[in-house]
């Protein structure tokens, strides 16, 4: 069976599905995007994914395509015929199609990309060890809040991190504090026992699976502390972990070849990624 592409209007094999080369996600990565998870064919944290979305793109002034109703039905529409159980949606909102010119054209039909991909649980080794990162310098610009398709900052850092073995490069600003992971977010649990994530700010992606733990960390009665951490406040930390869409929680052991505690994932994460499965399982949306 072919994949499936939902590109403005129409739903196509993917070899058919494109775009014009003057669409200005090609040309100026004018655009953002989402990925929302897909349980049981369920999409999961569909309400705060369009919301996020609707955010990115109100701060680039793009117009939404589609109305969030139409849009549920293409995202739903797409996850069907590409018979998706366990995997993700991809959605992708550009500015449109333009001749060549920076500034914005006079009145653009945004551009509308849908696919949807399986995939397996992540592997059970990431979850039982946990998993390496590396850090690397933070070097994207000032507006990390908004889901932009511009990832080329993103993208080398997670190629750094993959040339050295490692899952995730957490970015490290000029001060010296981690940021985020190039494509999820980063935590610890510090040596005074308080769970430390960045506060969502524009140096990150306010996370959906962020904000999902944070309400289960209130609800557990675990003390949170959204601040900057250090790489030397990781190096103390009694744990570490990372969140995103895809990754679920995932426990961080080693930092630049260093073990984080005793190098085994921490307990407060096996505890926070189950009930963070249990959300998922709810599939509320
Ligand atoms: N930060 C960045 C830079 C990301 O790309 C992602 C993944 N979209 C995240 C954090 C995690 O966000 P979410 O939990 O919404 O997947």
């Amino acid at each position: 069976m072919p994949h499936i592409a939902y590109v403005d209007g129409a739903y196509l094999p993917l070899a058919q599905a494109a775009v014009h080369i003057e669409d200005r996600g090609f040309q100026f990565a004018d655009g953002v995007y989402e990925v929302i998870a897909v349980r049981s064919g369920r999409l999961i944290d569909e309400a705060p994914h369009l919301a996020r979305l609707a955010r990115s793109l109100g701060e680039l002034r793009i117009r939404p395509p589609r109305g969030e109703a139409a849009l549920k039905i293409v995202l739903r529409e797409t996850t069907r015929r590409n018979r998706i159980e366990r995997g993700s949606v991809y959605v992708q909102v550009t500015r449109g199609t333009a001749p060549r010119d920076h500034a914005f054209p006079a009145s653009p039909e945004p551009t509308l990309v849908v696919t949807a991909r399986r995939a397996r649980p992540p592997d059970p080794r990431f979850v039982e060890e946990g998993v390496a990162v590396v850090t690397a310098a933070d070097i994207r610009w000032r507006r990390c809040d908004i889901k932009s398709v511009s990832l080329l900052p993103n993208v080398l850092g997670k190629q750094e991190a993959r040339e050295a073995g490692a899952f995730e490069a957490w970015q490290v600003d000029a001060a010296g504090r981690v940021t985020e992971g190039t494509s999820s977010n980063a935590w610890i649990v510090a040596a005074d026992g308080a769970i430390v994530t960045h506060p969502a700010n524009h140096a990150i992606l306010n996370g959906v699976t962020r904000l999902a733990l944070i309400d289960i960390i209130r609800r557990e009665g675990c003390r949170l502390d959204e601040r900057a951490f250090t790489i030397a406040e990781v190096k103390a930390a009694r744990e570490a972990f990372l969140t995103s869409t895809t990754a679920d929680v995932l426990p961080v052991v080693r930092i630049d070849g260093v073990p984080v505690a005793n190098g085994h994932p921490g307990l407060l994460t096996q505890k926070l990624r189950a009930a963070y499965l249990a959300h998922v399982a709810a599939g509320d949306a």
